[in-house]
């Protein structure tokens, strides 16, 4: 679609289905019923969404097993897995609008955006582990001559995963992309706060030529769906992204179950790093690009700047006023680089991290404020603190908002102890005109992802997930596989002495 048409007129026409997703095809309501869809944008009711519970997730898992162990999908040669999978990425661009518009009306961001970089990464991300997928071989062990050793990977089974709320349909792609790569029985519990998309790419699935029960969709409450899944005696493994509180009852779920693996991709407070040597202009750039790309709603966001004394008053005044480019607008509109974060609760939280600031000493350089109220939806301006120290609530929390903390540092020393006081290790950035110190300090920095002289920029081919309390997983790139595979040996002797 031209990004010049009428988006709103567009989304308005679309009809989103909220049903649960099992067995290849939508089921009404079970015994939760359902609750409403409300749009962060206008605050507007845009669907009845499955509330599933744990009946649903037993029979979209019943059906997953029995899938598996048939073998309808598991035992479908690579080269037909993949063509498979590419469909399903030429789908996903065929419906790119529609899989826009959707992740726009549930979460807020906006439609440019979401169809440029969500949809798109998605389609890629599905592509990429369709080709990659008979492209791997498996090993023969280094054994005496009386022996053969195989070293295989298998489909661990059944995959249960939960995503959240802020790339809904990437974080979707980036589970169930390697999952039915390697050959599992996907059952997939989308936030509740944007559920449509995910459950529009299990059609698309289908359509694809995915055998039913393959990829299964039930959405609902993350205390019910998503417990019950995390807690399913026939789930083989759960690959969770979310908050570091869920994660950890994620983890202690398996353990009150099956030891099912668990792999969790967490929260972050990523430091990004000015030494005083850095082009100071191009790090604000890069720094006000990131953390309020997505309305700062991203698990990497670099939401605490550590600057050098030396740079700190520039840098602050640059990222200030780059903030003025990224005031909320309307989702719908072109241009629009900052939607409205997920919902009420998400504003109410965000508002009472920027008084928190306040209150606790730092200094309110620009934003802080809800806009854009007579709309019904839930805005908030771009927001930058100076003065923060590290012991105060907003440099220590994850906030999830539009909001960046200034942290002076008096040498480099300081900026490193600075940047690895934090119980995240998900992402973080140094910039300097020396690579060598560039590196120095990227080595001494506990992250999952370290970037020198940039910010952001990374893509399927690479690892992520974080150290520490950003989780013990990694999405993306060919280790993904690992996730989703036992590994098995198969020791074959053979016979002694024949002679050649
Ligand atoms: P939550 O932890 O609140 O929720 C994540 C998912 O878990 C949702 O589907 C949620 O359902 C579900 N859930 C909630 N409670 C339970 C429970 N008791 N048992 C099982 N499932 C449950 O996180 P958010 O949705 O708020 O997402 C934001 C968080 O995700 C941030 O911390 C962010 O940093 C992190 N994140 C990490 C990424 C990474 O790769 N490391 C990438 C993207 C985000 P429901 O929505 O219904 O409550």
């Amino acid at each position: 679609m031209d990004g010049a048409r009428d988006w709103q007129a567009y989304a308005a026409g679309l009809k989103p289905d909220g049903r649960a997703w099992i067995g290849g095809q939508r089921v009404p309501p079970g015994p939760g019923g359902v609750f409403d869809c409300i749009s962060p944008i206008d605050g507007r009711k845009i669907a009845e969404i499955s509330r599933g519970q744990a009946t649903d997730i037993d029979q979209a898992v019943v059906g997953a097993r029995r899938a598996f162990a048939e073998g309808r999908w598991a035992n479908r040669s690579p080269r037909e897995r993949k063509q498979v999978l590419l469909r399903l990425a030429e789908l996903v661009r065929i419906h790119a609008d529609e899989l826009a518009a959707l992740e726009t009306l549930d979460m807020g961001k906006p439609v440019a955006l979401s169809r440029a970089v969500d949809v798109m990464s998605a389609a890629q991300c599905l592509a990429w582990y369709g080709e990659a997928l008979d492209k791997r071989y498996d090993e023969i062990a280094p054994t005496p001559r009386t022996a053969l050793a195989l070293v295989t990977r298998e489909p661990i089974g059944v995959v249960g995963a939960i995503v959240p709320w802020n790339y809904p349909l990437l974080m979707t792609s980036w589970k169930v992309a390697p999952a039915l790569a390697a050959g599992n029985s996907v059952v997939l519990k989308p936030s509740e706060k944007a559920a449509l998309t995910a459950l529009r790419l299990a059609e698309l699935a289908c359509e694809a030529g995915l055998p039913e029960h393959v990829f299964n969709v039930v959405p609902g409450l993350g205390p019910e769906a998503g417990q019950a899944l995390a807690l399913h005696p026939d789930v083989d493994c759960l690959a969770f992204t979310g908050s570091t509180r869920t994660g950890k009852q994620i983890v202690q779920f398996a353990g009150q179950s099956n030891l099912k693996r668990v792999y969790t991709e967490l929260g972050g407070k990523s430091p990004f790093l000015v030494l005083d040597d850095a082009d100071v202009e191009a790090a604000a750039r890069a720094c006000a690009g990131a953390i309020f790309f997505n309305q700062g709603e991203s698990c990497n966001a670099p939401s605490r700047a550590v600057v050098h004394a030396r740079v700190l008053e520039d840098f602050t005044a640059r990222v200030a006023e780059l903030a003025q480019s990224y005031q909320p607008g309307d989702p719908w509109t072109r241009g629009t680089v900052m939607g409205a974060v997920v919902d009420r609760i998400q504003l109410d939280t965000v508002l009472r991290y920027i008084a928190a600031g306040r209150q606790e000493g730092a200094r309110l350089v620009t934003g802080g404020a809800r806009v854009r109220e007579d709309t019904g939806g839930f805005y908030v301006q771009p927001t930058v603190f100076g003065a923060v120290r590290s012991d105060m609530t907003i440099a220590r929390e994850e906030i999830f908002g539009p909001v960046l903390s200034i942290l002076p540092a008096t040498d480099v020393a300081h900026a490193v102890a600075l940047a690895n006081d934090t119980p995240y290790g998900l992402a973080a950035s140094v910039w300097s005109r020396d690579l060598d110190r560039a590196l120095t300090v990227a080595r001494a920095l506990r992250a999952g992802t370290v970037h020198v002289n940039s910010y952001d920029e990374d893509d399927i081919t690479v690892p992520f997930g974080g150290y520490k309390d950003s989780g013990t997983g990694r999405d993306k790139s060919l280790h993904a596989f690992d996730k989703y595979t036992e590994l098995k040996t198969t020791w074959i002797r053979l016979p002694a002495g024949i002679a050649p």
